[in-house]
């Protein structure tokens, strides 16, 4: 296929390159001039785009999104396809989906879960929102890309399944985590803590796979110095998400506001940029109650 990738950053550049080494045509485009490896450089997004059957995108927000999908439709050819993987709002996802339709294109938001290393090593798992026919066509580039892609029903809806599984996790793990600080004040061994919970009804993904304590369970980020990983800010980013989604459905979501909080603390206030997000246990382990 002759695919066109807008958004070469950490995430995109080592997919981009994935979809030339399986034997695409790529042709690659970002503003701050970054390539990828086997990847041609156009000009400008819509000179990528051109002739294009899929124009992928990977970046940084929805109104980022928004722009360059406003440049981009004009310049696609019928029947192609414009399949956003980056993690945005809902409503950017619709409002450019239906920009796509009206042009006569197919849209797909995919949004990933997987981080660096899924990218690089071709394991990502794509959430998918769009029509049956978009995702027919995009399927062998999931499988390029990725390990696992899960059709969730109409546009909007991998965003709507990336931030609500976002949600959990960034609850879980703060609840892991303050878990653990009340167990070591209670005099109970990290070891104890997680051979209990890990088989216990307190078992999670933030516990099991990853644990935040260092030492303990399988390797993690704990294990070296909390270097993401997945970093705190792109948990941030996700909660703000997910509560700015709750806020345009009415859904009453206490536990992902909360987490919101904490997490914007972490990064805003308390030294958490660039630390992955389950360096809320050492947060926690040196306050007390006041
Ligand atoms: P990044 O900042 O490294 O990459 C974004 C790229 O987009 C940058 O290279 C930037 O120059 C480019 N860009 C910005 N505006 C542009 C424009 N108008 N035209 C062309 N290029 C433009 O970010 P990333 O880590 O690659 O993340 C990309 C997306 O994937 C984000 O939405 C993020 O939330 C999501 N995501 C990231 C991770 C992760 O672990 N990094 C995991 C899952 C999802």
């Amino acid at each position: 296929m002759k695919i066109a990738f807008i958004g070469l950053g950490n995430m995109g550049a080592p997919m981009a390159a994935n979809l030339s080494k399986a034997g695409h045509e790529v042709t690659g485009f970002d503003v701050a001039g970054a390539t990828a490896e086997g990847v041609g450089t156009a000009a400008s997004g819509p000179e990528a785009a051109t002739g294009a059957d899929v124009v992928i995108t990977m970046l940084p927000n929805g109104q980022i999104l928004r722009s360059v999908a406003a440049e981009v439709i004009p310049a696609m050819s019928p029947g192609a396809v414009l399949l956003d993987c980056s993690t945005v709002d809902v409503e950017s996802a619709r409002a450019v989906a239906d920009q796509a339709a009206e042009a006569g294109l197919g849209a797909l938001d995919a949004p990933v879960s997987g981080g660096i290393g899924g990218a690089s090593g071709g394991t990502l798992t794509f959430m998918v929102g769009g029509s049956d026919e978009a995702f027919a066509k995009a399927r062998p580039l999931f499988d390029i890309m990725g390990q696992k892609a899960v059709h969730c029903g109409p546009s909007g809806n991998g965003q709507a399944a990336k931030i609500c599984n976002n949600m959990i996790l960034g609850v879980t793990m703060i609840a892991t985590c303050e878990a653990f600080a009340l167990a070591d004040k209670l005099g109970l061994s990290r070891e104890a803590m997680f051979d209990v919970v890990s088989t216990s009804s307190g078992y999670s993904w933030s516990m099991n796979a990853y644990c935040p304590a260092p030492g303990v369970g399988p390797q993690s980020p704990a294990d070296n110095g909390y270097k993401p990983g997945f970093a705190a800010e792109l948990m941030l980013k996700d909660l703000g998400l997910s509560q700015q989604a709750a806020e345009a459905a009415d859904a009453d979501t206490p536990m992902g506001q909360r987490a919101l909080e904490l997490y914007r603390a972490f990064v805003e206030d308390e030294g958490g940029t660039g630390r992955d997000f389950s360096a809320m246990l050492p947060r926690f382990e040196k306050r007390g109650r006041g």
